[in-house]
């Protein structure tokens, strides 16, 4: 790809100018680093630096298309074997990727082609819905909706988690925009670091609602009777309660969408029905302590169970699991720019985060998008992709495209389209 040595200097000149804001990690030097160059799709880790000016001038000289770095400490970062760097302890890291979940929108600009019968289509599938094979070409987009599900997740999680659950200062939670579809958040602190990946693992089951088991929280069936349980437990069912009062004070109507939502609820319309008759009952119910009999006509426990579930997944956070349970993974430095959109990967305080719009920043020093230019350069391009979804930056919107195109465009369109692969410079 000839456009990556354009898009490589590029980048440099980018590190050249902002060596001075790019922040330096606490206790950087017992940090691994890794980077894949543009050259080609391997990673280069068993990195450590003495000093954040040799990173600098790792990024002038080397210029990589990604840039990452350990949550995990060492004593010699930068010896090959694992065994060897001398473990000191990782931060507890949440990667938020909409890549990992369903939303709405990608049923409009993610495209996906199956290799093996030719079917196209759009959408989040995992496999070819006519031959069943798995051999799809994808192409994800990203739009300012599925970036806000992605935001709102870091929110909640923050909110409805680590400070009420966890009892996390919010000082030692550093949050960034990845440059392309989601968000990190890296908790620093001494105790956590300690963590094993046991605890890590529990520390996730509990944060995204896996493996909750109802009749553990109290749920149970009584003599043709069903008990559920209190707002008084604080955790868990606490939260459920305060979501199923949430629905109660909704209209009759918008609890029945909200019931036979497919991808959601599911339930029968006899069910609905019988819940809409139930729901004063119920919210008296919920809200007083002493009294927590469910039953319901047509409600078996394990229909209560379903209901539940999907209660729990309204409120449980998106995390990209493994992230956060291997200690050797490496996630992307701050400052850097995200080779497969030319982004930057943003530093946020938790107070920045509601503003923050990665695709129409209003403030400068938070905004990702880095290559504007002031004279508001044009830059023609080719499309090679048959299908290029619609991009909405800056509030302009640009495409959709079709193979073969010729178009002229800002800079940092230019720049966002031929790292994602869809164009080529002409
Ligand atoms: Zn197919
Ligand atoms: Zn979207």
């Amino acid at each position: 790809m000839p456009d990556n040595k354009y898009l490589k200097r590029l980048f440099q000149a980018y590190y050249k100018e902002n060596q001075s804001v790019i922040p330096i990690l606490n206790l950087f030097e017992q940090r691994e680093f890794g980077f894949i160059p543009w050259e080609k799709q391997i990673m280069n880790r068993h990195i450590g630096f003495t000093s954040p000016i040799n990173l600098k001038k790792y990024f002038i000289n080397n210029t990589p298309k990604h840039a990452y770095s350990s949550g995990s400490l060492f004593i010699r970062p930068e010896n090959q074997d694992m065994q060897e760097k001398g473990y000191q302890g990782c931060d507890l890291i949440f990667d938020i990727d909409v890549d990992h979940f369903y939303t709405p929108c990608k049923e409009h600009h993610d495209i996906w082609y199956c290799k093996e019968c030719g079917e196209k289509g759009k959408g989040m599938v995992k496999k070819c819905p006519k031959c069943g094979k798995l051999k799809l070409k994808k192409l994800n987009w990203i739009c300012e909706d599925c970036l806000n599900v992605a935001k709102n997740e870091i929110i909640k999680l923050i909110y409805n988690f680590l400070i009420p659950d966890f009892n996390i200062n919010i000082e030692k939670m550093k949050i960034a925009f990845s440059g392309h579809r989601g968000y990190h958040l890296k908790v620093e602190d001494e105790n956590i670091r300690t963590l094993s990946s046991d605890d890590r693992r529990e520390v996730i089951d509990y944060i995204t609602g896996e493996n909750i088991s109802f009749e553990i929280l109290g749920l149970q069936e009584k003599g043709g009777n069903i008990f559920g349980f209190s707002r008084e437990t604080i955790g868990w069912p606490q939260k459920i309660i305060n979501r199923i009062e949430k629905l109660l004070s909704k209209s009759n109507l918008e609890i029945e969408t909200i019931l036979s939502d497919k991808r959601k609820f599911n339930l029968s319309q006899s069910l609905i029905e019988n819940f809409i008759n139930f729901k004063d009952n119920f919210h008296k119910i919920i809200t007083n302590n002493h009294n927590n009999n469910w039953t319901l006509v047509g409600f078996s426990l394990n229909a209560w169970n379903k209901f539940l579930k999907t209660i729990i997944a309204e409120i449980g956070i998106e995390v990209d699991v493994p992230v956060s349970i291997d200690i050797h993974r490496l996630i992307r430095y701050p400052g850097s720019l995200h080779g497969k959109t030319g982004f930057k990967v943003q530093e946020l305080y938790p107070d920045d985060l509601d503003d923050f719009n990665p695709l129409n920043e209003t403030i400068e020093k938070l905004d990702p998008i880095v290559f504007k230019s002031e004279k508001a350069v044009t830059q023609k391009i080719e499309i090679i992709e048959p299908e290029v979804p619609i991009t909405k930056i800056k509030g302009k919107t640009y495409g959709p495209y079709t193979k073969g195109e010729k178009i002229e465009v800002p800079h940092y369109i230019a720049v966002f389209l031929l790292c994602k692969g869809v164009a080529k410079t002409i």
